[in-house]
């Protein structure tokens, strides 16, 4: 939502900000219309920054939020007196929530959840590129870990194989074999120099992983199902 506001500038005259205020408490998630508590404009690091600490009505919380702002208007004296360049920096504070997962995933690879969760939270914290090897790494141990379940007798060979061999040879099922293969191909561009795959991102992987873990839960309960004894015929 655009948003203006006034601000003290070194205590000598006013400036007006132009900005986007947030439209979802970062600590409760809802969706909020902030009440303005206050606001500041300092300069530091050679740029301009803007602090707005807003009111959330549905936590009773007060979130902080910083802006990189840009001058672009000058008064006659060639003061500052407008800001409508602003860039979103972040807002605090964020209260991370944890991905819940089925208890069969948690099952066969509690390795993946904790690395996937851990990726979730640097994401979320803005560490996009620390969050892209997470992704991956978490890829690796769901398919690792799922290709053991299904071959226990070759745990030592899955374990010291490529990602690509591992999904060639021990995936089955065709869905999850698309999936973790495309996985892989993005994972490889958050691991590398050079993005081979420039118009995917970890977006994508996230969603490759989701419905990875959708169709491997499948996969184990139609196995469960295989594995009733049919007493039907009995007498
Ligand atoms: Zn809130």
């Amino acid at each position: 939502m655009k948003s203006e506001c006034n601000c003290d500038w070194k205590g000598q005259h006013e400036v007006k900000v132009e900005y986007d205020s947030i439209e979802k408490c970062p600590k409760c998630n809802k969706a909020i219309s902030p009440e303005r508590l206050h606001a500041i404009v300092i300069e530091k690091d050679k740029g301009y920054w803007f602090y707005v600490s807003d009111f959330c009505s549905a936590c009773k919380s007060v979130i902080i939020t910083e802006y990189r702002l840009e001058a672009d208007g000058r008064d006659r004296f060639d003061r500052i007196h407008r800001f409508n360049n602003s860039e979103f920096i972040n807002s605090a504070p964020i209260i991370f929530q944890e991905e819940k997962f089925d208890e069969m995933i948690k099952k066969i690879s509690s390795q993946f959840v904790k690395i996937y969760n851990q990726s979730l939270q640097a994401e979320k914290m803005g560490l996009d590129e620390i969050a892209g090897l997470g992704y991956r790494k978490s890829v690796e141990f769901l398919i690792k870990d799922f290709a053991i379940y299904e071959n226990p007798d070759k745990v030592e060979e899955i374990k010291n194989t490529w990602m690509k061999v591992c999904i060639e040879k021990y995936i089955k099922n065709e869905q999850i074999k698309v999936l973790a293969e495309r996985s892989d191909w993005i994972g490889n561009d958050e691991a590398h120099y050079i993005r081979k795959q420039e118009n995917r991102d970890i977006t994508d992987m996230k969603k490759f992983i989701k419905a990875m873990v959708y169709f491997i839960g499948m996969t184990l309960i139609t196995e469960d199902a295989e594995s009733m004894e049919n007493k039907n015929n009995r007498g």
